[in-house]
């Protein structure tokens, strides 16, 4: 029977490809797979010949939903026709995306087997190079455009990351990159709650094995969205600190 499982090939270059998903890669019967760069889809066709990019499935001004549901729809063709199929995504393939959850749930509900593996993700590499530590004072994750429509309150208290910033606003694909017309609304709303020149970094980590990764600092008021590409993440700083509740202590016994 045919069945799923879907992993992710981490942030840097074949350096982040676990061992498992090598050997899901390889063993899979048919692959297929959205991954970020050359050298990684390079590897994929290596370790198994019936590879095939997602990546055209996006289009120029084509509603980016609309790619997705034909992920989905492209994952599970081969599955329905009785192969093994692994889709491979970059980054951890269940963070900040979409396709994947949804392949997982669309085959589970049609009685296949479906799992998906966890990988390296772009957070994960942040931590390592912006040296901190999601739990010291906490870390807050928001996707852009849902930070925005939602009406989301950034816990100021925490490291606070915003993805897939670039595309703020933005449901649409351009192969040449994001227009980022609304990228200044993102910051006016992020000094909602934070100081007019608190700090901001411009993140991204590098995708090959000995890359350095580009960090921008700047400050709200002078952050540049020239400076953004598709894969930026924009790290801030906590603002505020929160006292220690001396009678939750006495409460704990500490
Ligand atoms: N599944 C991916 C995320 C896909 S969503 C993962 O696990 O990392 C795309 C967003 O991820 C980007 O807008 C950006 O916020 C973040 N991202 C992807 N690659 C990145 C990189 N090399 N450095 C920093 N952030 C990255």
């Amino acid at each position: 029977a045919g069945q799923l499982v879907i992993v992710g090939s981490g942030i840097r270059a074949i350096a982040d490809l676990t061992f498992d998903a090598e050997a899901q890669i390889r063993t899979a019967q048919k692959v297929l797979y959205c991954v970020a760069d050359p050298v990684i889809e390079r590897r994929l066709h290596l370790l198994n010949s019936t590879a095939e990019s997602l990546y055209g499935l996006y289009g120029n001004n084509k509603p980016r939903i609309e790619t997705y549901h034909a992920m989905v729809d492209a994952l599970l063709a081969p599955v329905r026709a009785g192969l093994r199929v692994c889709g491979v995504f970059y980054g951890h393939p269940g963070s900040f995306a979409w396709p994947t959850h949804q392949a997982i749930r669309v085959a589970r509900r049609d009685g296949f087997k479906a799992e998906m593996h966890a990988s390296v993700s772009a957070d994960a590499s942040l931590f390592a190079d912006l040296g901190i530590d999601p739990s010291q004072p906490g870390c807050h994750s928001l996707e852009a455009t849902e930070f925005l429509i939602h009406r989301r309150v950034p816990d100021t208290s925490s490291h606070l990351l915003v993805w897939q910033a670039e595309c703020v606003g933005d449901p649409g694909f351009n192969f040449a990159g994001y227009k980022r017309h609304n990228f200044d609304i993102l910051i006016n709303q992020l000094q909602k709650f934070y100081p007019a020149d608190h700090p901001v970094f411009i993140y991204e980590a590098a995708s090959l094995p000995q890359g350095r990764p580009k960090i921008i600092k700047s400050t709200l008021d002078t952050i540049r969205k020239e400076d953004l590409t598709g894969i930026s993440t924009l790290y801030l700083p906590p603002s505020i600190f929160n006292e220690i509740d001396q009678e939750m202590c006495l409460k704990l016994g500490l």
